[in-house]
């Protein structure tokens, strides 16, 4: 990945000249530069797997991190949810390289030019949500069951927040002045 010193390939080329049965970290540097000729993509995201979300904290905790940019989702078929974080590697060079070449990840490693997503689309890909608006819209559509509990979870919350509670009450009552032994004594005087 992001390796590439050689001179720019096509990349339909270049997948059909390294399409054999190898495993990717056979291949050589000067294939690898051959492939990623040009492109730095997957050194500029991470993406990670989380439990699918249910219930309706879970799906308010997605929708609050949808709102942040860089900050992306998406499910594959059955369903697997990932989380994708805009994020560039600092170790890619300014010139596109990958500054730790040969003592990089394995994970790095493993990543194969000739299937990455430069070249193929995510072929059991189910949805991508690019913002909170884009999985709200999708539970609402596809989950209205779902839906419904995270609409009443939220109603839940605004009515806690602008009800006064008994315990803001009992707490006022606990806390206001006493009149104090010289008011009382003060009292006292006048009624007699
Ligand atoms: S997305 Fe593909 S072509 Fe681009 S740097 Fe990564 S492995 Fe190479
Ligand atoms: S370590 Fe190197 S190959 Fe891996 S993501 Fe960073 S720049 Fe890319």
């Amino acid at each position: 990945m992001a390796n590439g010193d050689s001179p720019r390939l096509d990349p339909d080329i270049a997948a059909v000249a390294y399409d054999d049965a190898r495993d990717a970290k056979q291949l050589s540097p000067a294939e690898n530069a051959d492939l990623c000729a040009g492109c730095v993509q997957c050194c500029t995201y991470l993406t990670i797997e989380i439990d699918a979300p249910r219930v309706a904290w879970e799906y308010d905790q997605w929708i609050w991190a949808l709102h942040h940019e860089g900050i992306e989702l998406y499910v594959e078929r059955p369903e697997r949810w990932f989380l994708h974080v805009g994020a560039r590697c600092r170790q890619l060079t300014p010139a596109g390289r990958c500054g730790i070449h040969g003592h990089h990840p394995v994970l790095c490693r493993e990543h194969d030019p000739r299937s990455c997503e430069r070249r193929y689309p995510l072929s059991d890909l189910r949805a991508w949500f690019h913002d909170a608006g884009e999985l709200e819209a999708w539970i609402r559509r596809e989950r209205p069951a779902h839906w419904a509990r995270l609409a009443a979870h939220r109603d839940a919350a605004t009515r806690a927040a602008s009800a006064p509670t008994a315990g803001f009450v009992a707490l006022a009552a606990l806390t206001r002045p006493s009149p104090g032994p010289r008011a009382t004594e003060a009292r006292g005087a006048g009624t007699v």
